[in-house]
């Protein structure tokens, strides 16, 4: 967000940097500007008071420091070092550092006798301590000794780290770069939020966050820094919202007619839950006031989203516009096809699917229907997006998501009518709200917060290797009731073929252990051509067999009332969030339902903790939360792409606090002031011009 010369100036013109290293920095760490260098914050930093002495080690501490005497160098591997090992000693004992990249360079730069600080996570094998690739500095050097105390760690690479370019020498960078900044760099946030929240200037904050004096002044750059990129995030998020309402009319839906009326009345199945009640009641306020809807729907797995998609369907049906309903994946279009069809039988209304493998005849009259406006509700899957699918007059988008789409993708999906549609998002599982209000923050949200009576709590237990024959035992005795059972594969695209086999090998042993004519088994992998598929889940749906052996395709939606029974493998292998949409699977009848999650015998702590988690909830928002903390936020499904996450400093696992405060501040304005036309407000939009430029990634589509 900073607009001035100085931050626009090539990297190649710092003192210290020169063509070849500026080409280092532009490949390696995307640095290719003042500006860029300045933003590449340290992701931690160490405090040089703070040591452990070796007889202090254990393996539950995290990264730590040390300081001691090179007492031994062996280079190991023959002529071609390929791993070099060296002893630290100090008054208490003596550790092992390890290096398996970079060998050669470090072979020759460690000194023995030297005294270094060495940095690193201590791991024990066979009862010794080892760091490896620790980060190590020889005490002495000069320049650590007129360091602050709390010295920044910059992220590098090993290529940088071969021009010399590792966190000490981009700290040596980052001092040449700050003392040359401008005395009067302009201010990038209002001068009435910074009295208000008592914000840092922006010269200080950049100082202090590269070369902290102390804690309270680092605590103080960063809050002042994360305030400022939040602050803009959801500016521009809210502003869109805005503008997005004043640019489209929405379609105006402002009484139930005899279409809804009929299906409420005569074919609805169960009585709505309170919650389903108010969603379709907000839905349909949205809809009335003349603009456009565009709201994200949240609810846990089984919470009966599905429901409210059709209702709100059905509302724009009554006013002459057709509706369509896009999906994830192929089976879950299928079966949303085949379930809304069911509900509908009985009400003369045209509904279509169009997906991947529609055939190409099906596909032309499915095309003609849609444009005469016969067909009424077209569900499908990506294939919807594509350009020759032409509504005569749609008046409302659902997307069922499992993928996150970025805000454009959304858009280009309701775009292309000329007048646009109401959009539904209808999210797979819960997502943490710091997410929601980020990649979703340019939505309405509503929110079903209550699952449809009578359901039984699934019980949820963790089985290691050694207790299989008992699952096996359990499960026979739930197929002799009358249930079904999933077992589930993990599919990793990097391992797909182990996955593959892994699952090929547990087919075999359930076929083994579970012989026909009594017992009989689907299969449904990747690998299958989607008739197969479709087959394979129709014998199971039907009760043909009673227990589908599966990868993670099953994963959404699908919906067999009698399966009771998820039996996940490898489990330790699924994050969080997958694990529960998982297991929503079962719960979706009457019967107790179980989720068996099955590991090996060793286990992580993260993994362990998702197992325990999974154990003790059932919430999904709880587990969305904890998902949340354990993986951050960039490794959360989708997120990547969506680009959102592009921050530089601000920690959506940590920072919802000051997330709430900059939505709020953004809201207050905005509403105040929609066009940002006041004389204090004019420079927020040359901001987020020049935000939009540093996140270029913002709103890409994924
Ligand atoms: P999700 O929110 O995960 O998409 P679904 O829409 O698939 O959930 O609903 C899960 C199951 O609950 C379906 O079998 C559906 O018919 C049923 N259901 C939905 N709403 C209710 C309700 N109010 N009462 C009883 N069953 C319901
Ligand atoms: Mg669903």
């Amino acid at each position: 967000m900073r607009n001035h010369k100085y931050y626009d100036t090539p990297i190649e013109y710092l003192k210290g940097v020169g063509p070849q290293r500026a080409e280092i920095l532009r490949s390696e760490l995307n640095i290719f500007s003042f500006g860029d260098l300045l933003v590449h914050y340290p992701f931690r930093y160490l405090d040089r008071s703070q040591f452990f002495t070796i007889n202090e080690l254990s393996e539950e501490l995290p990264y730590i420091q040390i300081r001691g005497k090179i007492i031994r160098i062996t280079p190991h591997g023959g002529k071609r070092t390929t791993r070099l090992s060296a002893i630290l000693s100090d008054n208490t004992g003596t550790l092992e550092l390890v290096w398996f990249q970079g060998v050669k360079w470090m072979k020759d730069s460690l000194r023995l006798g030297g005294e270094y600080i060495v940095f690193g996570k201590p791991t024990s094998f066979n009862g010794k301590y080892n760091i490896v690739h620790p980060e190590i500095e020889e005490i002495g050097n000069a320049e650590t000794q007129k360091e602050g105390s709390l010295v920044g760690v910059y992220a590098s690479t090993e290529k940088c780290r071969a021009r010399s370019l590792d966190s000490k020498g981009i700290l040596k960078l980052q001092r040449t770069l700050l003392a040359g900044l401008p005395s009067q760099i302009p201010e990038t946030l209002p001068p009435y939020l910074l009295s208000k929240h008592n914000l840092m200037p922006l010269r200080e904050a950049l100082l202090s966050i590269h070369l902290p004096a102390n804690e309270k002044q680092l605590a103080a750059a960063q809050y002042r820094l994360k305030f400022e990129e939040l602050f803009y995030v959801q500016l521009k998020l809210l502003r869109s919202k805005t503008l997005r309402l004043e640019q489209y009319r929405g379609k105006m839906i402002d009484k139930v007619g005899t279409t809804f009326h009929e299906f409420y009345n005569n074919h609805l199945p169960f009585e709505l839950t309170n919650a389903q009640k108010r969603v379709l009641k907000e839905i349909r306020q949205d809809m009335g006031t003349g603009k456009q809807m565009n709201r994200l729907l949240q609810g846990d797995v089984g919470s009966g989203k599905t429901m409210v998609a059709l209702l709100s369907m059905l509302m724009v049906l009554d006013a002459g516009y057709q509706a369509c309903l896009m999906a994830p994946t192929e089976i879950l279009a299928n079966q949303h096809f085949v379930s809304i069809g069911e509900q509908l039988q009985k009400m003369n209304i045209k509904v279509g699917i169009l997906t991947g493998s529609s055939k190409s005849a099906a596909r032309r009259t499915l095309l003609e229907e849609l444009q005469s406006g016969e067909m009424k509700i077209l569900i499908g899957t990506h294939a919807l997006i594509e350009d020759r699918v032409q509504f005569q007059n749609r008046g409302l988008v659902v997307i069922d998501e499992q993928h996150r789409f970025g805000v454009q993708q959304r858009a280009k999906l309701w775009m292309k009518d000329e007048e646009v549609p109401h959009v539904l998002v209808m999210t797979a599982t819960p997502i943490p709200r710091t997410l929601a209000m980020t990649l979703y923050g340019d939505l309405d949200t509503s929110v079903i917060d209550e699952l449809p009576p009578g359901r039984k709590q699934i019980i949820t237990t963790h089985r290691h290797e050694s207790a299989r024959l008992a699952v096996y035992g359990f499960m026979k005795s739930e197929i002799a009731k009358g249930r079904q059972i999933y077992v589930v594969y993990p599919l990793i695209e990097e391992s797909e073929k182990l996955d593959y086999n892994n699952l090929m090998q547990g087919y075999e042993a359930i076929c083994n252990d579970f012989p026909l004519p009594e017992y009989k088994v689907s299969v449904v992998h990747g690998k299958l051509k989607p008739a197969a598929k479709e087959f394979e889940m129709q014998r199971f749906i039907k009760g043909e067999t009673q227990i589908m052996v599966a990868t993670t395709v099953i994963e959404v939606g699908v919906n067999v009332p009698n399966a009771s029974i998820m039996i996940i493998e490898s489990a330790e292998r699924f994050g969080l969030s997958q694990l529960h949409q998982l297991r929503g699977r079962v719960g979706r009848g009457a019967d107790q339902s179980y989720c068996i999650l099955m590991s090996g015998d060793k286990l992580g702590y993260d993994a362990r903790l998702r197992m325990k988690t999974m154990c003790d909830t059932n919430n999904g928002f709880e587990i969305a939360e904890i998902d949340l903390k354990l993986r951050g936020p960039g490794d959360l499904a989708g997120t990547q792409q969506s680009g959102i996450m592009n921050l530089h400093i601000a920690d959506l696992t940590k920072d919802v606090a000051i997330l709430e405060i900059t939505r709020q501040e953004a809201t207050m304005i905005l509403l105040e002031d929609p066009h940002l036309q006041k004389a204090e407000n004019t420079f927020l939009i040359d901001q987020l011009d020049v935000f939009e430029k540093q996140h270029q990634n913002f709103a890409r589509v994924s």
